[in-house]
C-alpha cells in the first residue's frame, strides 16, 4: 500500500513549531509502518470544513492542537469519556461508516509520563492544579483517576476551577482555591496547566506551598517552561524534582498513535532524541 494511502495531520493555528510530525514518523519507523503525517495550519473560521474535507479525502486520523481543540470536540459524532471529561479534543479518528470520533490523550499522557517516566507515584499525594482550561481539565481527571489525596485547583478565572470540581463531584477530595487564598497550604505535587509560559505573566503564589520534598511539573517544555521552573526552584523544589511536559507530549501522541494503528511505540527513544533539543 502506498504511503498516500496512510495520511495523517495535525490542525493547529499556527502550527509550523509542532513536534507532532516528528514524533509519529519516528514511531512509525521504529514499527516499520509506512504513513505521511502533515501539519494543517487552519484558521478557526476554517477548521470546521478543513478537518472534514481531509477525513473525505481519506486521512485516518487528525491531532488538533491549539486554539481548536474545543471545536474538535464540538464537531465529532461520537466522543470517548476522556474527551467529554475534557470538554476537548485532541485526537479525531474517522468512523467506519460515517463520522467523526472525538478522544482526548492529554490526561493519560501526563499520567504515563510523570508516573511510569518519572517514577511519581501519584497515590495518596496532595496535588496543586494551576489553570483550568482544557488541558487542566484533563489533567485534573487523570490525577483523580490516579489516586492522589487531594486535589486543589485554582485559576485566575476562578468559576472554570470550580466547574471543573463541580463536574468531578467528591468534594472531599477535589475543591478549588482563589488563586491568592493559597498562603497556609503545602503541596507534594504542583502542576502547571495555565499558558502562562507561552503567553506570559507571574506566577505570584506563596512560596510556602513548596518544600524540598515536593515535585512541579509543567505541561509546558523549553523555554516555555522556564518561568514555571525559575518559581518553583526558587520556592524550594529541587531542580531534579522539577519536570517539564516534553515527556507528556511524546506520550499523548503514543497513546493517539496507538489509537490508530493498533501498536504501542516505545517512546523512550524519541524522548531522549528531543530532549538533546529542549
Ligand atoms: P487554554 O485552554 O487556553 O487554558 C489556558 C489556561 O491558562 C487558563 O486556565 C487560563 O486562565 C490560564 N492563564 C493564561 N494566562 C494566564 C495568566 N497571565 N495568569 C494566570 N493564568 C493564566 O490552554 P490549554 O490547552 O489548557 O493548555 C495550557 C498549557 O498546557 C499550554 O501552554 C499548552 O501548550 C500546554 N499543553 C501541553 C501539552 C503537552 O503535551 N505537553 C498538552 C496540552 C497542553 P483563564 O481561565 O483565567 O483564562
Amino acid at each position: 500500500m502506498s504511503a498516500e494511502a496512510h495520511r495523517f495531520a495535525v490542525f493547529g493555528h499556527p502550527i509550523a513549531h509542532s513536534l507532532s510530525p516528528e514524533i509519529h514518523q519516528a514511531f512509525a519507523e521504529q514499527l516499520g509502518i509506512r504513513l505521511s503525517y502533515e501539519t494543517i495550519d487552519a484558521a478557526p473560521a476554517d477548521f470546521d470544513a478543513a478537518v472534514r474535507g481531509f477525513f473525505r479525502d481519506g486521512g485516518l486520523g487528525a491531532n488538533v492542537t491549539l486554539p481548536h481543540k474545543n471545536a474538535a470536540f464540538a464537531l465529532a459524532t461520537a466522543r470517548t469519556d476522556a474527551a467529554t471529561r475534557a470538554g476537548a479534543a485532541n485526537t479525531l479518528t474517522p468512523l467506519v461508516g460515517g463520522g467523526i470520533q472525538a478522544h482526548n490523550t492529554d490526561g493519560s499522557g501526563f499520567v504515563r509520563d510523570i508516573t511510569e517516566r518519572h517514577g511519581f507515584d501519584l497515590r495518596g499525594h496532595d496535588a496543586l492544579l494551576l489553570g483550568a482550561g482544557g488541558a487542566a481539565k484533563a489533567v485534573a481527571w487523570a490525577l483523580m483517576d490516579a489516586g492522589v489525596k487531594t486535589l486543589t485547583i485554582v485559576n485566575r478565572t476562578p468559576e472554570r476551577a470550580d466547574e471543573i470540581a463541580d463536574a468531578i463531584g467528591e468534594p472531599a477530595r477535589c475543591h478549588t482555591r482563589y488563586w491568592d487564598g493559597l498562603e497556609g497550604e503545602c503541596f507534594d505535587l504542583v502542576v502547571n496547566a495555565t499558558s502562562i509560559g507561552v503567553t506570559g505573566g507571574d506566577f505570584d503564589l506563596p512560596m510556602s506551598i513548596v518544600q524540598d520534598h515536593s515535585t512541579a511539573y509543567d505541561l509546558c517544555y523549553g523555554a516555555a517552561a522556564a518561568g514555571f521552573k525559575g518559581w518553583a526552584v526558587a520556592a524550594g523544589v529541587r531542580p531534579d524534582w522539577f519536570r517539564d511536559g516534553l515527556g507528556m507530549l511524546v506520550e499523548q501522541a503514543a497513546d493517539a498513535f496507538e489509537r490508530w494503528h493498533g501498536q504501542r511505540p516505545d517512546t523512550d527513544p524519541v524522548y531522549a532524541q528531543l530532549r538533546q533539543r529542549f
